[in-house]
């Protein structure tokens, strides 16, 4: 990949100023972008591209090459753009994104609950779960003593960590590890002391942030597959 993805630095970068690398395919290559391409259960950002007096809007993102698909007038090759993302959109699929994280530690870790997939929507999220015994009313455990997490307010910290690392923490081949093996440094997500995971997406500097989140509904899909709906309460 060509460009360089600021968010996975800094999650709060709401705008910022780059070079088209090259156009096709209704979309333009930037050198690089704040928009998030999309993947781990996490969707693409939306906004805007303003260039020479003009605006297109960014509505989709292909992963492959981080190319942003484009309705309205195109930059051309070597012109500066400068991009603003939608960020009440994103901001609330950041504090859904954590929250999952929330309940994926609290889930593993008093429950011994696996997390098997999710997906994210703005402020709210479907989440699959492996455990046999699993139940509503433990799923409103889970989602309950998940609140109380958040009130703590923890701190959110991304960084590297190489392969060697990964294979010593088990905590981190909860979620699909295959998914990470083939990289030389992971990224990884931890809620400081208490939650640690392998991940590519945004996500908020302070649990606080999320505020409150409940369980929407729950739905059995096997004997030991379940899941989950929850959303962050207004
Ligand atoms: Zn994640």
């Amino acid at each position: 990949m060509r460009t360089e993805l600021l968010y996975l630095e800094d999650s709060y970068i709401k705008e910022f100023n780059a070079t088209v690398l090259e156009v096709k395919d209704n979309g333009v290559i930037l050198d690089r972008t704040a928009f998030y391409i999309g993947g781990g259960g996490q969707p693409y950002d939306s906004g805007s591209l303003f260039f020479g007096g003009k605006e297109c809007k960014v509505v989709g993102m292909r992963r492959e090459d981080a190319l942003h698909i484009i309705e309205g007038p195109l930059p051309s090759p070597g012109e500066k753009v400068h991009g603003i993302i939608d960020w009440d959109r994103r901001y609330k699929i950041m504090r859904t994104h954590t929250s999952v994280h929330v309940i994926s530690g609290v889930a593993y870790k008093d429950f011994g609950v696996i997390i098997t997939g999710n997906q994210l929507y703005e402020g709210r999220a479907r989440i699959d779960l492996s455990f046999e015994n699993m139940s509503k009313d433990l799923a409103l455990q889970i989602i309950e003593e998940s609140n109380k997490v958040i009130e703590k307010g923890l701190e959110v910290r991304w960084y590297y960590i190489t392969k060697e690392e990964f294979e010593r923490r088990p905590e981190l081949k909860r979620v699909n590890p295959r998914l990470y093996e083939k990289y030389e440094r992971i990224r990884v997500v931890e809620i400081v002391n208490f939650d640690l995971q392998a991940d590519g997406g945004t996500h908020v500097r302070n649990i606080k942030e999320i505020g409150k989140i409940k369980l929407d509904k729950y739905e059995s899909k096997g004997r030991k597959n379940k899941r989950i709906y929850i959303s962050l309460i207004p």
